[in-house]
């Protein structure tokens, strides 16, 4: 008898600590995400409730991150999965999800998790014969160089929090309506610095910059590549070469993920200044977050502009 009562008292003591233990510190909602500009909205958004972990860095191509051995173990214990859409990922993404093997975040469950709900895509092929490419099949994905539209998918993740986990609801509203304040204010502040880029022409490696450009107010003439993800002939360079000299093209962007060789040669031959910009936060040194990329973005091109 003695003895009973002594366990259940250990018992008890157990079980006190350990739930003292949940209720002052849950575990973290483990969030991945394929990119880098949509982990720091979510940790923008969730805040110390969150843990999360970015396939990609920021140097790689967005429509091909390169596995690695960590990848796996990341997506089995994820609560949720945030991906940029229209198609972006689907060169390794699926593969990585069945290989995962975590229901919680596959495709049509709550913790899948895809930001582009609410945005129309530019460039949405009229067919879907993968003639235009491969790369871009549901139109194009790469919306989060529009602030604008990172204010949409800043949105998503706040309601996927939610709807995943409602006892933190209003910390993660009260999270996102302060980020979005801090992005409109900045917003405000790119639109003034772009007034000099109002129709200035440039051309890109890849398709990375419709939105951008709308958004800024530029005139976006071609791509290196023939078409998004296939590689350019030596045609299509010696027509992109003419077209630029024609129209005195001043600006060549090249994204960190492609070799400098061709764009530098055609800013060479068209008397353009060659540019290094991110398409996603970490792509340069000093573009840690999004506001830091978007910033360095406008310093750079008005810089461009400004030779
Ligand atoms: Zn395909
Ligand atoms: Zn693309």
């Amino acid at each position: 008898m003695k003895m009973k009562c002594l366990r259940s008292l250990v018992w008890a003591a157990v079980a006190a600590v350990t739930l003292t233990g949940w209720s002052a510190q849950a575990a973290p909602i483990r969030i991945v995400t394929t990119l880098t500009d949509l982990a720091d909205f979510a940790r923008n958004v969730g805040g110390d409730h969150v843990e999360v972990f970015s396939l990609a860095t920021g140097i790689e191509d967005t429509h091909g991150v390169p596995m690695k051995p960590s990848f796996l173990p990341r997506l089995n214990r994820a609560d949720l999965l945030l991906l940029i859409g229209f198609g972006c990922e689907h060169a390794f993404l699926p593969a990585l999800i069945e290989a995962s093997k975590n229901p919680r975040i596959e495709y049509g469950h709550p913790g899948y998790v895809d930001c582009s709900q609410g945005i129309d895509p530019v460039g949405v092929p009229k067919s879907t014969d993968h003639s235009q490419g491969d790369v871009h099949p549901y139109g194009n994905p790469h919306y989060l160089l529009d602030p604008v539209l990172a204010r949409t998918a800043v949105s998503n993740i706040c309601a996927a929090l939610v709807q995943n986990f409602p006892q933190y609801a209003a910390d993660f509203t009260r999270n996102r309506d302060a980020y979005l304040a801090q992005l409109d204010a900045k917003i405000a502040a790119w639109e003034q610095a772009a007034a000099v880029l109002k129709g200035v022409k440039f051309v890109s490696y890849h398709e990375h910059w419709p939105y951008f450009a709308k958004r800024f107010g530029l005139d976006y003439i071609g791509t290196i590549e023939l078409k998004p993800g296939i590689d350019p002939t030596p045609r299509h360079i010696e027509e992109l070469v003419n077209e630029m000299k024609a129209q005195h093209v001043p600006i060549v962007v090249r994204e960190p993920q492609f070799p400098e060789k061709v764009p530098a040669l055609i800013a060479k031959q068209t008397g353009a200044t060659l540019v290094k910009l991110p398409i996603m936060p970490g792509g340069v040194p000093h573009t840690g977050t999004y506001i830091e990329m978007m910033d360095y973005l406008i310093r750079t091109m008005v810089g461009a502009v400004a030779k």
